[in-house]
């Protein structure tokens, strides 16, 4: 099928009340440019020199979210122009999109990314602290952020079963954390358990090889 094809696919099976963010990470900009053209206005890299690469070469009004694991050394990079940090995974990083948020009179929308996957390879704070973090936020630490909701990546997996289970670990938590803040976004399913994910209560899902094809992390 070509891009457009699986553009409208993905489309098709999405709820109007879910967002769609495509993720373009590895692929070129006149790859990203066919999708805008398409539509599609949001889109998620995982690597800030990658995205600072490309955000120049593209149209203004693309919203970018960062989806990848972020050093804290970094935020400087992106604070300007990024919509979203959908992965902020420690206290230490929150504090520096806030500091860089003001720095540059804009506030930064971000997720707390939660580590739901049983294998320990994923990125992603302990439901624990991620609960800390946000009482923090709301009790007014960090003013010039918006959290906005969760992120969570399940375990790569056939097991449908484990991916369900992850997914509902995920969204019972942001029922809870909904219950005393202001939260619009449960960020969670990708390309090969998207539909999932939606079963289970993702606002927003981040779909990538589903629509430019496999990435080949060789060319790039
Ligand atoms: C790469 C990536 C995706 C998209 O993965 P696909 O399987 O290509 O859809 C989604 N979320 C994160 C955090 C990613 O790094």
């Amino acid at each position: 099928m070509s891009l457009k094809e699986n553009y409208q696919h993905i489309l098709s099976q999405l709820p109007v009340n879910v967002q769609l963010v495509v993720v373009s990470k590895t692929h070129p900009v006149e790859k990203i440019q066919e999708v805008y053209n398409l539509g599609q206005r949001i889109f998620g890299e995982n690597k800030v020199k990658e995205l600072t690469e490309k955000q120049p070469q593209l149209p203004k009004d693309i919203k970018w979210h960062l989806i990848g694991h972020l050093q804290t050394n970094k935020v400087k990079y992106i604070a300007e122009f990024i919509d979203m940090i959908q992965s902020v995974d420690s206290e230490k990083l929150l504090a520096e999109i806030d500091k860089q948020a003001e720095k540059h009179n804009r506030k930064i929308k971000v997720l707390l990314q939660v580590r739901i996957a049983e294998e320990d390879t994923k990125f992603g704070m302990e439901i624990s602290e991620t609960k800390e973090l946000y009482e923090k936020y709301l009790a007014g630490e960090f003013p010039n952020v918006e959290v906005n909701g969760l992120m969570g990546m399940a375990t790569f997996t056939e097991d449908k079963a484990q991916t369900e289970r992850e997914f509902l670990i995920l969204k019972r938590l942001y029922d809870q954390l909904s219950l005393s803040g202001n939260l619009n976004t449960l960020s969670m399913g990708m390309s090969g358990d998207f539909p999932l994910a939606i079963k289970c209560g993702a606002t927003s899902v981040r779909v990538g090889s589903a629509i430019f094809g496999e990435r080949d992390y060789h060319i790039s």
